[in-house]
């Protein structure tokens, strides 16, 4: 039996384990926390920080291929294991440069991508000066190790300058422009070894507090917009000759253009509703690609998916309440991570809808969360 090795055992970790098992691979996942989401499903969990390069060569030499589901992944331990000729997809050069959020975005720009303009900032002064080019408002962000927006600090004016530093303190920063967009979207795609592509259909994203909290697929907005959005996320990961699923989180502006945010070198939130939505997974997608299968039809199952995340509301043990309710939405599936605490905001579950009508698959999407307690 061939095995796959991930980096990272969160709940993306988890998914990618249950598309490996139901391909028939065996799966070692390496995280700090022991019996965590992934490790769950998992036939092997290797307990150690995924920036620990001794434990990830652990990992790599009892495997066929890794992979990884974070972006912390130490990227020259990856390196250096490729070197030895381990099977390593996405390739850790991609994820070096997006890791860090400045250098892909200068990456992208050389690419000719359209991206927010961004300068490197080392201090206040620096940050005063970006204030003055760009204007207000503008975003402070962490480089590195940024998610579900953490690592950003919306500027509005310069007082706001010293809270953004307190804010995102001992992090080397930069700053961009604000794009002021009427919607988000975002393309998953994947690209196998040997260059085949398939795009998944772009979705609209509607954030909550800087976290993803709902994703409606297909994106409610003009074909030509969808086309032009898949267009680019497919030259993107072109760009990159990345091996695996990546994901392309863009702006769309008041005047139909569309702004690159950011990639991210792994599955995503914003392909959750792809288990049930589309004929393929982006979990299953990922495990084609970086395995040498070929890839799966990304086509839709249904007009419409709508998937909403379950995020935890206070801090304390798993409770999970109300689950036998959602029998009676019909197209509604949950997934719960099995995480043994909850705290604010933190990624529980999810919960996808699907059906016909794009009103009533919010509505149901909505009503599902609503009676669920974690
Ligand atoms: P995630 O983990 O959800 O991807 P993140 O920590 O990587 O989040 P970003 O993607 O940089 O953070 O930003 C989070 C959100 O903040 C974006 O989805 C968008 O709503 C808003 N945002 C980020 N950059 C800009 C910008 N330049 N202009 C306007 N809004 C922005
Ligand atoms: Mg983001």
């Amino acid at each position: 039996m061939q095995k796959i090795g991930i980096i990272g055992g969160g709940q993306l970790g988890r998914m990618l384990v249950e598309a490996a098992k139901n391909l028939g691979f065996y799966t070692v996942v390496l995280d700090p926390t022991p019996n965590g989401p992934a490790a769950q499903v998992a036939d092997k969990e290797i307990i150690g920080d995924f920036k620990d390069a001794s434990k990830i060569k652990e990992v790599a030499d009892q495997v066929d291929f890794v992979t990884f589901e974070i972006e912390s992944a130490n990227a020259d331990a990856l390196n250096d294991l490729v070197g030895e000729g381990k099977d390593i997809n996405p390739h850790p050069k991609i994820l070096e440069t997006i890791k860090d959020k400045y250098l892909q975005k200068k990456f992208l720009e050389k690419n000719g991508i359209p991206v927010a303009d961004s300068v490197e900032v080392s201090d206040e002064e620096e940050i005063k000066k970006a204030g003055t080019v760009f204007g207000y408002p503008f975003l402070l962000k962490a480089r590195k190790d940024a998610y579900d927006g953490r690592g950003n600090a919306l500027i509005k004016n310069e007082i706001d300058i010293k809270d953004g530093i307190v804010k995102l303190k001992d992090r080397t920063l930069y700053v961009e422009k604000f794009v002021p967009f009427v919607k988000e979207l975002a393309v998953v795609v994947g690209r196998s070894k040997n260059g085949e592509v398939k795009v998944f259909p772009a979705v609209e994203t509607i954030h909550k507090n800087n976290i993803c909290h709902i994703v409606i697929s297909p994106a409610p907005v003009k074909k030509d917009i969808t086309q032009k959005a898949e267009e680019l996320a497919t030259k993107i990961i072109a760009d990159f000759k990345g091996v695996g699923v990546f994901a392309v989180e863009m702006f769309l502006t008041e005047k139909n253009e569309l702004v690159i945010n950011e990639i991210a070198p792994r599955v995503h939130n914003s392909g959750h509703h792809t288990i049930e939505g589309n004929k393929t997974s982006q979990f299953e997608q990922h495990i084609r690609a970086i395995t040498g299968m070929p890839l799966g039809d990304t086509g839709h199952t249904a007009p419409f998916s709508v998937m909403i995340n379950i995020l935890g509301e206070r801090s304390g043990e798993v409770k999970l309440e109300g689950e036998e309710k959602l029998n009676e939405i019909k197209g509604a599936t949950m997934h719960i991570y099995g995480k043994s605490e909850t705290r604010p905001e933190r990624k529980m579950g999810h919960i996808t809808v699907v059906g016909d009508d794009l009103i009533e698959v919010l509505e149901k999407a909505r009503l599902a969360r609503s009676i669920i307690s974690i």
